[in-house]
């Protein structure tokens, strides 16, 4: 049975369901993608999102399209597609990469291209300065694209910027409940009529595929991952991204396909129970994500280090905040730089934080409770 399924209007583009999968984690082989795309269809899913850069991820979904054409009667215009190239490279490159995922897509035209991994300042200056310039004006001259957006692991101020300068008409961002720090931002694009893209919000979001008993007993009689979903989609975000690597990762996200309405006061009071919760597990030293301890001569990310801080000790999220911690330094622009362990214990940051953490002690707990030895990343 196929689901009848919400639209949104994504930006300029085309109407896309609440969720939309990501096929990063689909790469092994052609049964995994075709398993997982029909099983998207099956849910109610439209929206597919991809890059040139995910391994055979454009060849397999361009095989899946063609094959579910012939066999299942699912035509190719059911789909709304997105991939995405990174901000680098000169006018040529850039044309003959994009005409090689039209290629392995087996399409003429793209709905919606993310520049992806606007992360740093100069990335945005080659959009808006760069090769950037020419290459848009040549997709759009040409009507390969129906929009461009961009994806972003950057600062608040640097998205910002992005989601102001008219160039995009959606963006990708990390939106999540137990890190809310980019909503407003997300509410700002959806103000200028764009579409937005929640990235991961199950993964990336605190792994609430997998989450702690302290979770699970905080959010009854809810899933803390349907509780997550439903913050974002009450919020107005279009799509959520799904990065199913396995059918009963659809579970979840499926019964939530039509769930855009506000949140009722049962949904409501699990939010509020969830952070009573993390509250008292984390007495008077939660932090509260204000960013006025900012900056640290040392350039540490603190409320990023104490946000994972709370993620373990508060909601017990543990591992993931142990992965996340461990990523730092090596992952360049997609994540933080620098760990607790740059703390020269100048105390600068204590007077400025209104909750009067002692952030260096904070810091020191932090480190010796998550470092550890890095694990395989994918992305971002
Ligand atoms: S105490 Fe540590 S975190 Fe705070 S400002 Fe100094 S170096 Fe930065
Ligand atoms: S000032 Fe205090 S509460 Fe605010 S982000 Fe920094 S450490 Fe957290």
């Amino acid at each position: 049975m196929i689901i009848d399924s919400q639209k949104r209007l994504f930006g300029k583009g085309c109407n896309v369901s609440l969720f939309t999968l990501g096929t990063m984690r689909a790469t092994e082989n052609l049964n995994k993608m075709y398993s997982l795309i029909k099983r998207a269809h099956q849910a109610g899913i439209n929206h597919l999102e991809t890059a040139a850069s995910y391994g055979k991820a454009e060849i397999l979904i361009g095989e899946v399209l063609n094959k579910l054409e012939n066999s299942e009667k699912i035509t190719k215009k059911e789909w709304i597609i997105t991939t995405k190239v990174l901000p680098k490279g000169d006018f040529n490159y850039l044309k003959k990469n994009f005409k090689n995922s039209l290629k392995n897509l087996k399409l003429k035209k793209i709905h919606n291209l993310a520049i992806h991994g606007i992360n740093l300042d100069e990335h945005l200056d080659w959009v808006l300065n760069g090769e950037g310039v020419k290459f848009l004006q040549w997709l759009i001259k040409n009507d390969l694209v129906d929009q461009v957006g961009f994806s972003s692991h950057g600062s608040y101020k640097l998205i910002e910027k992005a989601i102001n300068c008219e160039v995009f008409s959606f963006c990708n961002l990390h939106l999540h409940f137990l890190d809310q720090s980019k909503i407003s931002l997300a509410q700002l694009a959806l103000k200028k009529k764009m579409g937005v893209l929640a990235i991961s919000p199950a993964d990336k979001g605190g792994r609430l595929y997998a989450p702690s008993d302290t979770l699970l007993k905080a959010s009854a009689p809810y899933h803390p991952l349907a509780l997550a979903y439903r913050f974002l989609l009450s919020k107005g975000i279009t799509t959520l991204s799904l990065g199913a690597s396995k059918i009963e990762d659809f579970y979840i996200a499926e019964k939530l396909i039509n769930s855009s309405q506000k949140l009722t006061s049962s949904e409501i009071n699990a939010l509020k129970n969830i952070e009573k919760v993390a509250n008292e597990e984390l007495k008077s030293s939660k932090c509260e994500q204000c960013r006025s301890c900012l900056p640290c001569p040392s350039e540490i990310p603190i409320p990023e280090i104490l946000r994972l801080r709370n993620i373990s000790l508060g909601y017990g999220q543990i591992e993931f905040a142990k992965e996340r911690y461990n990523l730092i330094g090596r992952a360049g622009h997609w994540w933080e730089e620098k760990n607790a362990s740059f703390c020269l214990e100048c105390n600068e940051c204590v007077p400025k934080c209104p909750s009067e953490l002692n952030i260096p002690e904070l810091l020191k707990q932090t480190h010796n409770l998550l470092v550890e030895k890095p694990k395989k990343r994918l992305w971002g």
